[in-house]
């Protein structure tokens, strides 16, 4: 089969996806169910990141880190029993299993984000490794390909941005003569600088790589199998009455994903529309139910598609009295907060206050909120932090265009307190912030309202 005539896919598979052997040999099953499938992009096992960015980020004793080594372990371990222990493999584990442990036990670990994505990566490192052998022994040929000779990033220790033109070049010059011979099985979320140095995406980057790669290589389709059998009209696990779409479109979806549809990471979308790469979302536990195929022009626009929520926000209100009439201070809040390379996603202003959420997330990699932000920011205003926040979003089309589009919403959930409402700026979304005991009912009264 010569693939340069064919259509690439590009297929990625979650941490459940990954989980263990049994999980594993569905995905090995959906990859040779589609000969079209060439290149294949895993997560690290279920769990496995989580255990990693805690050795990265807390302050732990030694024989605490060695359990949370010892977890890990038995993760991967389980999974190369499962594979009868072909000895080039144990020994292939047991030199990455080294490197992580010198990395969790170096003592400038907590300190220095280069080391801290070092070690991040072994989870997708791991888990590539295996899910290649995986498939050489069912006789589907593959090969375990480092996404760090591919996927360039800035420096920007745990969250790098991709260098797109990088990628596409040495996606073409290293990946696509392999693609004949060999599945390549390679590595979500992990990227490397221009010094080679080892740099990761941000949490649930494996799905930015597969689209990434779907870009690069010019794939027509780029797949991304989880625990879901599609995206849903909201999260499945906050209301069993969410539904699952058979059709987005591209705007859509990334609305969705930005907003904390957590089944796509928020900048899955933008390679997919860039080159028009139609990406599908499915269970790979249950290929055969199909799934949520996100294209450029869908048959439907409904001004209500979906609901999501962001937890773990921060509500940052500023207020300085020289605002009133003052110029220039929105500018200068502005530079603060991008020095710090923070993202903000609603404001609202009155005279003499700017309020702004910031996306805080206590598992992230990258710069959370901290003292120095505030520092900063109280050499110029009064800040006052709130935090205990969650951001719930409608998403859909036109909706600053209908007739009741808001109305709609708002009645919905006048039972509740919102905090800060945003609607107009976006034909997209409404959102607003809610105390976060508060946002599973806003969920299910909003769903109920808007789609039972
Ligand atoms: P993976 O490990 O495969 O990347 P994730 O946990 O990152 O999986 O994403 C899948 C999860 O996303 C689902 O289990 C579901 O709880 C959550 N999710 C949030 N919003 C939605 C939605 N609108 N539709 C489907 N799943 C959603
Ligand atoms: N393993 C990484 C994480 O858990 C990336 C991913 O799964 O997409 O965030
Ligand atoms: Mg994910």
């Amino acid at each position: 089969m010569s693939v340069s005539n064919t259509s690439v896919n590009i297929a990625k598979f979650g941490g459940t996806s990954v989980a263990n052997i049994e999980a594993m040999t569905c995905c090995a099953k959906v990859v040779e169910n589609n000969k079209n499938t060439r290149v294949v992009v895993v997560s690290a096992s279920a769990g496995v990141t989580n255990h990693l960015v805690k050795l990265a980020n807390e302050e732990l004793t030694q024989s605490q880190i060695q359990a949370v080594l010892d977890d890990i372990t038995q993760i991967e371990q389980a999974i190369l029993d499962g594979l009868g222990k072909p000895k080039v493999i144990e020994e292939k584990l047991a030199d990455l299993l080294q490197s992580l442990k010198d990395l969790a036990f170096h003592e400038e670990i907590l300190h220095r984000a280069d080391l801290k994505d070092a070690l991040l990566s072994h989870g997708e490192r791991m888990s590539s490794l295996l899910f290649a052998e995986l498939l050489n022994q069912r006789g589907c040929k593959a090969q375990n390909f480092d996404a760090r000779k591919v996927v360039k990033t800035d420096s920007t220790f745990g969250q790098g941005a991709p260098n797109i033109e990088l990628i596409e070049q040495q996606a073409r010059k290293l990946m696509s003569p392999e693609l004949d011979n060999a599945v390549l099985v390679t590595q979500g979320f992990v990227g490397s600088d221009e010094n080679d140095a080892t740099t990761t995406l941000g949490r649930g980057g494996s799905d930015y790589t597969a689209a990434l790669l779907a870009e690069a290589l010019r794939a027509e389709t780029c797949e991304i199998w989880t625990d879901v059998i599609g995206v849903y009209t909201t999260d499945p696990r906050i209301t069993d009455k969410a539904k699952p779409l058979p059709e987005l479109s591209f705007e859509e979806a990334a609305e969705m994903a930005t907003f904390g549809a957590k089944v796509l990471h928020p900048a899955t979308m933008e390679p997919a529309l860039r080159k028009n790469i139609r990406v599908f979302v499915g269970s790979s536990r249950e290929p055969e139910k199909g799934g949520t195929w996100i294209v450029k022009d869908c048959e439907q626009e409904p001004p209500y598609r979906a609901i999501t929520r962001r937890k773990e926000q921060v509500m940052v209100t500023l207020t300085t009295p020289k605002m009133l009439h003052a110029q220039g201070f929105l500018g200068k809040v502005f530079t603060i907060i991008a020095n710090h390379n923070l993202s903000v996603d609603l404001v609202t202003t009155s005279e003499i206050a700017i309020s702004m959420t910031i996306d805080n997330p206590s598992n992230s990699v990258a710069a959370n909120i901290n003292q120095r932000v505030l520092d900063d920011l109280r050499e110029i205003c009064e800040v006052v932090v709130e935090e205990g926040f969650d951001l719930v979003t409608v998403v859909g089309n036109n909706m600053q265009a209908g007739a009741g589009v808001a109305s709609g919403i708002l009645s919905a959930v006048k039972e509740y307190t919102l905090r800060m409402i945003c609607f107009g700026a976006n034909p997209h979304n409404m959102s607003f912030l809610v105390g976060a005991d508060d946002s599973s009912d806003v969920v299910k009264d909003l769903h109920q309202h808007l789609f039972e």
